[in-house]
């Protein structure tokens, strides 16, 4: 089994798993996480296969950060949270889980105690309908800034 077709991200990308996507594009992808932390959590990872911060090509981490700030401006408007935890482990013992390199965008209320993973996976027609809503922000996000 070749390292991409193992990895869930690659096969996210490929159409051959799920996901509740919010953008795509030839560079990147944008959808919910499966166990938020928070209402609102999305994950940015580049189409191409790498590990980590250090694998990852100059493009890809430009592109990665450049749609952080209109995801980032479209959470603000749909989720209204108090800030934004924009973050990416390197490493099992960073806490990384899936080892296809990623950016977290987690809204965050004041006082709520901070965790990156949540224990129990979401409901889908609940993530269907917060990755339409962010779609249709994202895109106004980014109109804004062309
Ligand atoms: P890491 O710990 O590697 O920084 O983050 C991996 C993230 O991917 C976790 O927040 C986890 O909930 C999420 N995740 C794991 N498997 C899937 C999946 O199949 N689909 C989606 N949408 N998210 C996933
Ligand atoms: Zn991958």
């Amino acid at each position: 089994m070749s390292e991409t077709s193992a990895c869930i991200f690659c096969q996210i990308v490929a159409g051959a798993a799920p996901a509740h996507r919010v953008y795509g594009d030839e560079n990147v992808l944008i959808f919910m996480d499966l166990f938020p932390a928070h209402p609102g959590h999305t994950l940015i990872i580049p189409r191409a296969h790498s590990e980590n911060l250090l694998e990852t090509s100059e493009a890809d981490l430009q592109a990665v950060m450049t749609h952080s700030k209109n995801l980032a401006q479209a959470l603000y408007q749909v989720f209204e949270p108090d800030g934004i935890a924009v973050m990416q482990l390197n490493g099992a013992a960073a806490g990384q889980t899936v080892f296809h390199y990623h950016m977290h965008l987690i809204p965050r209320i004041e006082g709520e105690p901070f965790g990156m993973h949540g224990k129990k996976r979401a409901n889908d027609d609940e993530l269907a309908r917060q990755a339409a809503a962010l779609r249709k922000a994202f895109q106004l996000a980014s109109l804004s800034r062309e």
